[in-house]
């Protein structure tokens, strides 16, 4: 167990990015430490909807399926072999179409998807409510994706750490860090709220939170903080049984032409919506919850009722028995989005020994376990995978 202030790697950071590359490189014997300034898992990876899993590997997987499917069988992993209960759950998802010219796209998009040996489906909305009786009869239809389910975001979190911590790791938390020196010989120091710690090789995985801990070293990480905001009823008795969205936003998307000023697949462009996202489903707790809206508004969590309105509308345009029910919470947090909407993951060309893992945006949960075993490779081994050269920093991180 890493005791003292030295180790091999020391990542700053404690949401799923940081405790899933302490995890990996800790399997491979490395010495790490990881420094959160709060909890673990007390930022967007133990807010967020749980949503997991993609459209599998595909014929020819590229960085998104590597990260999304990759993640899907770590998560399995951790929970049906190493016995951690993270509720993981992979019963599929379903995503609505509501509309006509909808219908076009969903279909034309799934021929695509199967054409590349994707797990997509289209069901009729008969179909889908013989699988998931609560959906609307109104609605077009359906996309059906099997490999996508949920887990509890703070249990799968925290269980990454405490596998990290079994295999030697140190965790610590409430250090802030607030100070990185390069030395010398190459090596890091880091100042946090509670003492000094040394390491050959630093991490960087501190999400939405990116800029601020590349000032510390002149360098500009471009990552937006975006606000996501969630809802929940009370736990009702079981009624919802997929992860759950809608294919509206990526169709209004798919229509948009890109705006320089923000990252892609965000809900609003200033204070215009531009489309409606949803995504959510039941909790093994019985709670339902829904989200959808994401703002380039700064580090800002107040949840906005008109957004939560207008999420909790389409809900139960998919869900009616969902309008029926109280709102009981909601909340905020904020994701890390890259401006062009790649990951930044890889070595810090300005620094020898540095990497960052970072910009998993709006499905980092889901992704985050992959990316931190791919980063861990690649300093285990000096190498990175091919596929982690479309999330070069080289691209976007640049002296300031
Ligand atoms: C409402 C909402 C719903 C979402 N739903 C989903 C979903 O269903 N599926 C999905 O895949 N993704 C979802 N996401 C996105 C997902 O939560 C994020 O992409 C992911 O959690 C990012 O992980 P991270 O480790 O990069 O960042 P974080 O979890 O934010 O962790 C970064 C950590 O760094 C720490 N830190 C920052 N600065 C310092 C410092 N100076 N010193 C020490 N520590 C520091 C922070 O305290 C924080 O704990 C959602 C996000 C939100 C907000």
């Amino acid at each position: 167990v890493v005791t003292s202030n030295e180790s091999d790697v020391l990542i700053i950071g404690g949401g799923i990015c940081g405790v899933a590359t302490a995890f990996h490189l800790a399997q491979f014997s490395e010495r790490v430490t990881l420094l959160e300034r709060a909890e673990i898992a007390s930022e967007a990876s133990g807010v967020n909807a749980g949503g997991l899993g993609g459209l599998g590997w595909g014929n020819n997987p590229d960085l998104q399926s590597y990260l999304t499917a990759g993640s899907f069988e770590i998560f399995k992993t951790l929970q049906l072999d190493m016995g951690y209960d993270i509720e993981f759950h992979a019963p599929g998802g379903l995503q609505a179409v509501h509309t006509a010219e909808q219908l076009d796209f969903v279909q034309d998009r799934v021929l695509q998807l199967q054409s590349e040996g994707y797990h997509a489906e289209f069901l009729t909305t008969r179909e889908a409510r013989a699988i998931e009786p609560e959906a609307s009869e109104s609605l077009a239809g359906f996309m059906f994706l099997s490999k996508r389910g949920r887990a509890n975001p703070v249990k799968a979190t925290v269980a990454f750490g405490k596998a990290a911590v079994a295999l030697g790791a140190g965790i610590k938390a409430k250090h802030d860090v607030q100070a990185l020196t390069q030395q010398q010989d190459g090596t890091w120091k880091v100042r946090s709220s509670q003492g000094e710690f040394r390491a050959k090789t630093l991490v960087l995985a501190v999400g939405a939170w990116s800029r601020p801990i590349g000032d510390m070293l002149g360098i500009d990480i471009p990552i937006v903080p975006i606000k996501g905001q969630m809802w929940a009823t009370e736990p009702v008795p079981p009624s919802i049984f997929h992860l759950s969205g809608s294919m509206e936003s990526p169709f209004d998307w798919s229509q948009q032409s890109p705006n320089d000023n923000y990252p892609p697949e965000i809900t609003h462009w200033g204070d215009t919506r531009i489309t409606r996202h949803l995504y959510g489903g039941q909790t093994r707790n019985g709670e339902i919850i829904f989200g959808g809206d994401r703002q380039m508004v700064g580090y800002d969590y107040t949840p906005d009722a008109t957004g939560i309105e207008v999420n909790r509308d389409q809900a139960s345009e998919v869900f009616p028995m969902v309008g029926r029910l109280p709102i009981s919470r909601t909340w905020a947090g904020i994701m890390p989005f890259s401006m062009d909407g790649k990951p930044i993951i890889g070595k810090v060309p300005q620094f020898e020994n540095l990497f960052v893992l970072t910009g998993l945006a709006s499905s980092g949960f889901g992704r985050g376990p992959m990316s931190g075993k791919l980063l861990a490779d690649y300093i285990h081994t000096g190498h990175p995978a091919p596929v982690l050269v479309e999330a070069d920093p080289a691209r976007c991180v640049t002296f300031k």
